[in-house]
């Protein structure tokens, strides 16, 4: 049996959203005239409902999209092409699918410029005001760390941005089913939610618009989604997000406390382990993620001997494993890189427990003993 404490990376389909997705996984184009074609229509509307209904807006506001990345690149390219190229800010520890898609629009004239965070992660409205001129269009900041955890001041840093007439994204992907949302209360203009980081389906996800913004489309066809995002809609998976949504309106309180309690006891445990350190400690964090690094072992050996013990978590990112760099996110809060190289990711949900986290700190004792002859030289 694997104990899962990767929920960042994504999180298991729960069996209501399954049972909800298996009438639409078969025939039905929402763009039918007939019966079938109605069936369809149905599920996507009632799923609109649903998601509209869990943050606050309306049905004509939320943008089905293959998830949390096209979301991103919509956002940006979307307004990128409604006006003159100026200047685009987004903070130094955003999700590459916001970071690739700002820097590509450079070849369109745009300048990239980054939001420096403090050392707990966290992008200061005094920041933004420092990078902000008369030619910034748009301004992209993430809700919640897909690493640290760490949370933005997005509503503070979103009123900065309104009051210059610039455009407020931010990528909910980690927020969303954690901590409470409404759309309302991010002072955005453009919010993106996966829905597989809340028990939904992978390749599926919003972009969800203010109503007075105006918004190109990236995919150009048929005219689905209000015209912004053409494609026969992914019916089955759009209805396991709508039930997602619902489920994470219902239960985001228990699930908030639940994995709350299993951070704090991880956090807890950790001080047994000497040297352990939790990073973006002094910041406010989302309820289920703790990143800390252990100096001295590297974090992808410490993924790989719990992975053969059952448990799964990550080092930095996802994205990031495999890869020979330290994670962007901690380098730009000044980690210095061996702690950087040892960070592990320990992302909780509903199904885990005490006895998850006990099997952890065994594990990351074993670890220690075996490491121990190479960390005393
Ligand atoms: N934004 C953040 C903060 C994420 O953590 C992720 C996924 O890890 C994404 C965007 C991309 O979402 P998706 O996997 O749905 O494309």
């Amino acid at each position: 049996m694997t104990a899962y404490l990767d929920h960042n990376a994504t999180s298991p389909l729960d069996e209501r959203v399954r049972e909800a997705m298996l009438p639409f996984l078969d025939c039905g184009n929402p763009s039918s005239v007939h019966r079938v074609g109605r069936a369809a229509r149905g599920a996507v509307g009632a799923a609109r409902e649903q998601v509209a209904a869990w943050l606050g807006v309306q049905t004509s506001q939320v943008i089905f999209t293959s998830g949390g990345t096209e979301a991103n690149n919509l956002a940006l390219s979307g307004v990128a092409q409604t006006v003159q190229p100026g200047r685009l800010l987004v903070s130094a520890v955003e999700h590459p699918s916001v970071l690739v898609p700002a820097k590509a629009l450079e070849r369109d004239g745009w300048e990239t410029q980054t939001i420096a965070v403090d050392d707990q992660g966290r992008a200061q409205p005094e920041s933004l005001m420092d990078g902000l001129s008369a030619d910034t269009r748009i301004c992209s900041v993430m809700a919640a760390n897909n690493e640290t955890g760490v949370l933005q001041p997005v509503a503070e840093l979103a009123a900065v941005a309104r009051t210059r007439g610039v455009v407020m994204h931010t990528d909910a992907v980690q927020w969303a089913g954690k901590l409470p949302l409404r759309f309302a209360d991010t002072g955005a203009h453009l919010l993106s939610l996966s829905a597989h980081k809340l028990n939904g389906p992978k390749g599926v996800g919003a972009l969800v618009v203010d109503k007075a913004l105006d918004l190109e489309p990236i995919l150009r066809g048929g005219g689905q989604e209000r015209g912004l995002r053409s494609g026969t809609e992914n019916v089955a998976a759009i209805a396991g997000f709508g039930c997602a949504a619902e489920l994470a309106a219902n239960e985001q309180a228990q699930r908030r406390a639940h994995t709350e309690g299993l951070r704090d006891y991880l956090i807890s445990r950790l001080a047994e382990l000497h040297g352990a350190k939790v990073l973006g400690a002094d910041a406010e964090r989302l309820p289920n993620t703790v990143m800390f690094a252990l100096p001295g072992i590297d974090g992808e050996t410490t993924l790989l001997h719990l992975d053969r013990h059952g448990i799964a978590v990550s080092s930095g990112s996802a994205c990031h494993s495999g890869s020979g760099d330290p994670s962007h996110v901690l380098v730009a809060m000044g980690v210095a890189r061996e702690v950087a190289f040892s960070a592990v990711r320990v992302s909780f949900g509903v199904g885990n427990s005490r006895a998850d986290v006990d099997g952890l700190i065994a594990a990351l004792h074993t670890l220690r003993k075996r490491m121990a002859p190479l960390l005393t030289g």
